[in-house]
């Protein structure tokens, strides 16, 4: 028998044939580091795509376990991943790896709207976003706005997708919310019953084409920003694709508005290396204090700290300490007096002073996640402070 040589794809080999792909540096694709949120039918697509593509650094960011229901489209899950809750990021990782093993990864599984530190958006080269709802949609917008950084948003619905390419000071998600959108998200952040601000929308009907599509293209503008081509980017401009009546409609994204919440930048921020999310509220404030040598430095929370909830039938009130966005909906079920009740938020803060009833809480425990960049205000002036001991957090194996 003939004995077959198995090559050894090293990075070098994989890409060989890219190389020839004029203006491709292998290099930066190489160095690049992906942030890939959420790993349901677009997520998979783009997540085989860069690994495919030999991109050296790809974090996968999803709070979901694997269900039968997302076989169809998802070409990283199989049917022995189903019923055994199994982590889609933890999976999403394997599979990337059996299909390039050059490739590292990073996983976060938790929720992007409250488990990603921002200094983790600051230290990646672009956010691809294959989120199914409006509000984690806004959340990544204000996010990469306030670290300067592009996003690549794909939407499926039907057989039909879009891609848009936000860049700040060109392009905004919120810009383009419409008035009637933007109702919705305001009724339901403002509103204090936790099941209809929690609400999600059901299940978008899709197919594996339409998703294919539309990842091919986001991971394709995602690589132009890795690459440096952003010239040739499609910030500022919408692609729309309707399988149906093969309609492709490339268009040129609304004025940006000048009294969008979005554009909001963080500049110059304190990296402060003392500073990780499991140090307590009260040894940061002792940190803050001597830093910025004031008595009072208040910390702003970037969302709600929900101290009390109560029942609206039971009128039973139960003292908590947990950050708006793991309200869920198990949680809430240890503090109903009637089964099923609603719960409505009769007690929270936004604000962290020494005057705190938590003061040994860690940060973590209150919602901060590792690598934040925290909004601080000494004297009326907003500073911007990341927890930069959590730097080992953001590693890639
Ligand atoms: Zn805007």
């Amino acid at each position: 028998m003939k004995n077959i040589k198995i090559p050894n794809f090293t990075f070098k080999e994989w890409d060989k044939t890219f190389q020839k792909i004029p203006g491709w540096d292998t290099e930066a694709v190489r160095a690049a580091k992906v942030m890939v949120v959420g790993s349901g039918a677009l997520g998979n697509e783009v997540l085989k795509n860069l690994a495919l593509l030999n991109v050296g650094n790809i974090l996968v960011i999803d709070f979901d376990t694997i269900e039968y229901s997302n076989l169809s489209r998802s070409i990283l899950f199989r049917e022995s991943d189903c019923g055994n809750q199994s982590l889609k990021v933890d999976v999403a990782s394997k599979r990337i790896k059996e299909i390039n093993k050059n490739v590292k990864v990073k996983t976060i599984n938790g929720d992007v709207t409250a488990d990603v530190g921002l200094g983790i958006f600051r230290r990646v080269d672009v956010v691809v976003g294959c989120l199914d709802n409006r509000l984690a949609r806004l959340f990544l917008n204000r996010a990469c706005h306030k670290v300067d950084k592009i996003w690549v948003d794909g939407a499926i619905e039907n057989l039909a997708g879009q891609v848009n390419v936000y860049k700040p000071d060109t392009s905004c998600y919120e810009c383009q919310l419409s008035e009637v959108e933007r109702a919705n998200i305001r009724y339901r952040l403002g509103c204090p019953d936790i099941a209809q601000r929690n609400a999600t929308q059901g299940r978008i009907p899709t197919t594996p084409i339409s998703s294919s599509i539309v990842a091919a293209l986001q991971t394709q503008e995602a690589l132009k920003v890795v690459m440096g081509n952003e010239r040739q980017s499609m910030a500022g401009e919408k692609f729309y694709f309707e399988g149906m009546n093969n309609i492709f409609l490339q268009y040129n994204t609304p004025d940006l508005k000048e009294d969008c919440l979005s554009h909001y930048r963080y500049d110059s921020i304190l990296e402060a290396p003392n500073l990780t999310a499991q140090m307590t509220v009260k040894e940061t404030l002792d940190f803050l204090s001597q830093h910025f040598k004031t008595d009072h430095p208040i910390i702003e929370l970037d969302y709600e700290l929900v101290l009390e909830i109560t029942g609206k039938q039971s009128e039973k009130t139960s003292a908590v300490v947990v950050p708006f966005p793991h309200l869920s909906d198990q949680l809430m079920q240890k503090y109903e007096g009637v089964t099923g009740e609603n719960m409505v938020i009769t007690k929270d803060l936004a604000r962290i002073d020494k005057t705190f009833p938590h003061l040994d809480m860690t940060l973590q425990s209150i919602g901060i996640p590792p690598l934040h960049i925290m909004s601080v205000l000494i004297d009326s002036q907003r500073h911007f402070v990341e927890l930069t001991g959590d730097e080992p957090y953001f590693s890639f194996t």
